[in-house]
């Protein structure tokens, strides 16, 4: 059996592009394709976003733009990040990506986005210089559109008055969290990501801007056994029965990217919401059941209703770093790329 699968459904990825295309009323969709896709594989879902009309690829560092290249001759490719070397520099020139300005040199030879800091405090000039010929892009980038309103409109209001004598040129501000809720920061093109997976940009649930996940995760119970009153489960006894209780294995643990900060979370066992106890180990969590369940009984442990925003919830973090964080390795987990 194999110990997990990972479940890529484009079909969900070309109706979340879509959904942006509609709520952003004109502006285009760039599909941010970082981190190997936000973990869901970055050709994968950069080919079905381009199908639904995202226009653009952006990805954050000079490589993976090379290896998007290879697969898509001619579609555009945002570098965001900085670039590294003057041999990145080089290889981004042969192959046409298009790089970020972020600091006082403006590559030549290649074309460029110019970025402004309106409020991130982290890349970015904090004036634009007058643009050269080969800048066909202007940017910055939201701190707090996913939880601070008057921040997130002081930051519009800066990039617009700083970049109104330059409407000739692609003007580009918003994330996810920006295009579902800021119209005022639509402009030419909004840098989505995490939308596009169908994950919330508000840590909430998805559906409520109409997104639909694209990643699903299971497993199945390799062993299920009943502890009697007074036994334990797994490391540090952290999870000590008082009655008789059955248990279930299931063989994803984190160096699967299950999270050892995961106990206490919901997974699906069987169709049924059931808690993870005890101490997540390298290979194998635990799940408490109210009854025997026989081995190979499915588990999900993303998908299913199961959401990777309540795992980041009970983790302490964001959806982003959960899915960002499974190990997409095949030798840990089979990766199935379906199309509903
Ligand atoms: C990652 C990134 C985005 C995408 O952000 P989401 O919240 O995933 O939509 C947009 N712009 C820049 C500069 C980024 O680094």
């Amino acid at each position: 059996m194999q110990r997990s699968e990972l479940t890529i459904d484009l079909g969900a990825v070309r109706r979340n592009v879509k959904r942006l295309l509609d709520v952003l009323d004109g502006a285009e969709v760039w599909a941010v394709v970082k981190a190997n896709g936000y973990g869901h594989g970055a050709v994968d879902v950069a080919g079905a976003a381009l199908g639904a009309g995202a226009s653009v690829l952006c990805v954050a560092t000079v490589p993976e733009g090379l290896a998007l290249r290879e697969k898509f001759g001619e579609t555009r490719i945002l570098v965001m990040g900085p670039t590294a070397t003057s041999r990145e520099l080089a290889r981004a020139r042969d192959t046409h990506l298009e790089l970020v300005a972020s600091s006082g040199e403006v590559p030549e030879g290649v074309r460029v986005h110019v970025k402004l800091d309106t409020g991130m405090g982290r890349w970015g000039l904090s004036e634009l210089p007058e643009p050269g010929s080969n800048v066909v892009g202007l940017m910055s980038h939201l701190a707090s559109a996913d939880c601070d309103p008057e921040f997130t409109e002081t930051q519009i209001q800066r990039f617009r008055e700083a970049t109104e004598p330059y409407r000739h040129l692609s003007r580009h501000l918003a994330n996810s969290a920006g295009a579902l809720r800021f119209p005022g920061a639509r402009f030419d093109a909004a840098r989505c990501g995490i939308a596009i997976y169908g994950l919330s940009p508000f840590g909430g649930d998805p559906g409520e801007d109409g997104l639909e996940p694209a990643l699903h995760w299971r497993s199945r119970l390799a062993q299920v056994r009943l502890l009697g009153a007074g036994e334990s489960t797994g490391y540090g006894r952290r999870f000590l029965v008082e009655r008789p209780t059955w248990i279930g294995i299931v063989p994803v643990g984190y160096a699967d990217g299950f999270r050892r900060d995961l106990t206490g979370t919901e997974i699906r066992v069987g169709g049924e919401l059931r808690r993870v106890v005890g101490t997540v180990s390298m290979d194998a969590l635990t799940v408490e059941l109210d009854r025997e369940l026989p081995v190979g009984t499915p588990v999900t442990l993303i998908g299913d209703g199961v959401l990777a925003e309540d795992h980041a919830r009970v983790a302490g973090t964001i959806n982003y770093e959960i899915v960002c964080g499974i190990n997409g390795d095949p030798a840990r987990t089979r990766r199935v790329v379906v199309d509903s």
